[in-house]
Order: structure tokens, then C-alpha cells, then sequence
């Protein structure tokens, strides 16, 4: 049993840095648990400050990443694969998993501090309030147990934070937010804009929100974060901390207030259950080099190592009383999962 801590958090991606900045700040002494390497910010393993030219490739193909089935998430539809950011990505081979054959997926992830906050495309959206509503109206399940007038103050509290730009566009399904001023469209994105309202004039064409800076506040600012550049090399990672992650934001914020440790190379395996208290007393992990097993003791156990991961946890989690698996007394756990999809996109040239 190593040194105890008020809360342990496993994972450091997007929630895992959130939920440290939150205890930390409240005065929780509190132990982040990170099973992939150590980064800094800036990281010498950004490479946004690098001109085309100077990366292998020109940051496009290599063949010796050029396998069936590796970091699948990079290949371009023509069968090229982007290497500028693939420090960033979980690689396949070494990292497997399976599935049915008539049910393929992706399963992306980025195994180091900060998780995928680094490769996230910044989408910053809010749920309206029809998303809460829309199964039960449609009559399938049961109402949601909360509604946006709940959560909208949430919203803005991380929008806050995070420093999001987007437009106020009066549209009821997409909320508005706490904005720093809208990025441009292009010409092409005005032309099109421009087009669908004349014909179709129920459909909207809006400029993202994104969590790509435009006006950094004393928030952001004291963080040593500033504006975005504009160069769209985010996914290198950003020496300006201009998109918001958890290397650049929270995990800095969690750091100077004095509570927080970070462990990294350590695999959380199992959370600890008390039998005579009934509840979790802390977390075993494996270290990634040595294959040794550690336990830390805390008094809460914050689970942030993403939605599959963290279920992983859960299911390995065995003892007595759950002999299924942590919280898993319905044998719904690892059913019922989403991660995050992605490729639902429309694209056009115009001419
Ligand atoms: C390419 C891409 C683009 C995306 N774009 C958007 C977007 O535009 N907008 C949007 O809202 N979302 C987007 N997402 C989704 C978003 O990144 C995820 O929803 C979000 O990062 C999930 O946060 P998380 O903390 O659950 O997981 P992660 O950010 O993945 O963090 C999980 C962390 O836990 C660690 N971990 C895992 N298992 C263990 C273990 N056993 N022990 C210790 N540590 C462990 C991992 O190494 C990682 O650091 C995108 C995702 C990808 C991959």
C-alpha cells in the first residue's frame, strides 16, 4: 500500500483533468493515475512548430506504419496514413481488441497525459433541450431524470473555463453558450451560406463552435494559454495552448493549487472494495515497465478512464460481494456503451 490520498482519479484525458482541477481546487488532495507516458505542455513531442518540410514524410505516409488494421483512425480515404500527430494514437497492433464481424468498430485512443484531449477536433456543442426529451416523446424508455435548464449552468461553467468561439445564432435544438467571437467563414463557406438561406431558408449554415481560442480571458491567460494561430496544426499538439486540453488547462490548473499527483506508466486494474465498509478503498494498477502491482488508498475513487476503459476497470474489479465485476450487480455493465463516433460528416468542392 503506497501513500493515501482524498480522491484518486484514473485517466487524465478530457474528464480526468476536469475532475482533478475540481478536487484539487476544492483542497482535495488528489492522486491522477495515467496509464500512458508523461507529457509536458508544451511538449517536446508537439509538433506544430515544425514546417511541413520538416517532418518525416511530410507528415503523410510512412510505410512502416503502412500495416492492415494500425492506427486506423489516421488513414485518408486514398489509403494514405497522417503521421504528424501519430505519437498521439493508441497503435493497434500493440494495443488489440476484437469484435464481431458483422459489427466492426474503431476504437480510438491516446494513451499518454492528457489523453485524447490532444487529438479531439473541438467540436463544442451542447445538448438543446429536445435531446433530453426526444426518446420518451418518441415513446421509447424513460424520461431523462434531469433537462437543460439543469445543466445549462454547467455548461457555461466549463465554457467559461475552457474558452469555446462560436456565434449566437437563435437556434432553439443548438443552445447558446458563453462565446468568445465567431471565427470567419471562408468565401466558399459564405457562398454556400448564403445560397441555403435563399432556397432553404429553414436550414441554417452556422460557423462551428469550437474550443479554439479567438479571446482569451484572465481565466485562460493566467494559464499561460493564448489565442489560436489559426494554422490548423492543432492535432500536434498546440506550444500556445490555444485549443483547450487537458495538458494545457485543467491538469495546469489541478497542478497550482498544490494538491495534485500525477503517476503515469501505471495501469489502473482493479478498484479496491472494502468488504466490512462496503465501499472502494482505492485503486491496484501494473506498472507499464516492470509489470509490478501497486495499490493506492483513497477515500474516492473518480473512474474518468474513458467509457470503455473505465467499464474494463469495472469488469476486472472482482471481490466477494460483486464477484461479476464493481457495480455490475445487474449485469448490465459492458452493455449499453458508447465511446464516440465519428465520420458522420458531409463534404462538397466548391468550384
Ligand atoms: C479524433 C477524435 C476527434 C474527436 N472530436 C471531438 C469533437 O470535436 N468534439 C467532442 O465533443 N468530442 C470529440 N471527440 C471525443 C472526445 O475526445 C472524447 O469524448 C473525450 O476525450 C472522452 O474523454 P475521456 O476522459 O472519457 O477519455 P480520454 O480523453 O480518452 O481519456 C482517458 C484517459 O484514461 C487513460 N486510461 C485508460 N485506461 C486506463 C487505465 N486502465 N489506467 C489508467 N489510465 C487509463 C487513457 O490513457 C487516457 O489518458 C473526438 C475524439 C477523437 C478520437
Amino acid at each position: 500500500m503506497k501513500q493515501d490520498y482524498d480522491v484518486i482519479v484514473v485517466g487524465s484525458g478530457m474528464t480526468g483533468g476536469w475532475a482533478a482541477k475540481e478536487f484539487c481546487e476544492k483542497g482535495f488532495k488528489t492522486l491522477v493515475i495515467e496509464r500512458g507516458r508523461h507529457l509536458d505542455h508544451p511538449s517536446t513531442e508537439y509538433k506544430d512548430m515544425q514546417a511541413p518540410w520538416q517532418l518525416e514524410n511530410r507528415g503523410m505516409a510512412s510505410e512502416i506504419y503502412d500495416e492492415e488494421g494500425r492506427y486506423r483512425m489516421l488513414k485518408t480515404k486514398k489509403g494514405k496514413l497522417k503521421t504528424e500527430s501519430i505519437q498521439f494514437f493508441a497503435d493497434e497492433k500493440e494495443y488489440p481488441y476484437s469484435y464481431p464481424e458483422d459489427r466492426p468498430f474503431m476504437w480510438t485512443r491516446g494513451y499518454h497525459l492528457g489523453g485524447r484531449s490532444l487529438t479531439w477536433a473541438r467540436v463544442s456543442l451542447r445538448f438543446g433541450p429536445k435531446d433530453f426529451e426526444a426518446n420518451a416523446k418518441d415513446g421509447h424508455g424513460i424520461p431523462w431524470p434531469i433537462g437543460y435548464d439543469d445543466i445549462a449552468p454547467w455548461y457555461d461553467y466549463v465554457e467559461t473555463f475552457a474558452g469555446i468561439s462560436g456565434n449566437k445564432d437563435g437556434l432553439p435544438d443548438q443552445p447558446e453558450g458563453v462565446y468568445q467571437k465567431p471565427w470567419n467563414m471562408s468565401c466558399a463557406e459564405e457562398f454556400i451560406a448564403d445560397n441555403l438561406k435563399k432556397n432553404l431558408p429553414n436550414r441554417r449554415m452556422i460557423i462551428g463552435r469550437t474550443a479554439n481560442m479567438t479571446e482569451p480571458t484572465e481565466i485562460q491567460t493566467s494559464l499561460g494559454r493564448t489565442k489560436c494561430q489559426a494554422r490548423s496544426y492543432c492535432e500536434r499538439g498546440c506550444t500556445f495552448g490555444g485549443y483547450f486540453s487537458a495538458l494545457s488547462a485543467t491538469l495546469p490548473a489541478a497542478r497550482n493549487t498544490g494538491n495534485l499527483t500525477i503517476v503515469t506508466d501505471a495501469i489502473a486494474s482493479t478498484v479496491d472494495y472494502d468488504e466490512t465498509t462496503g465501499k472502494a478503498s482505492g485503486v491496484t494498477i501494473v506498472d507499464a515497465h516492470t509489470k509490478e502491482k501497486r495499490s493506492y488508498r483513497a477515500r474516492v475513487v473518480f473512474l474518468c478512464a474513458s467509457a470503455l476503459g473505465s467499464v474494463q476497470i469495472l469488469l476486472n474489479s472482482k471481490s466477494n460481494t460483486f464477484p461479476n465485476g464493481l457495480a455490475n450487480s445487474s449485469g448490465a455493465l459492458g452493455h449499453y456503451i458508447m465511446d464516440h463516433f465519428t465520420g458522420t460528416m458531409g463534404g462538397g468542392t466548391v468550384l
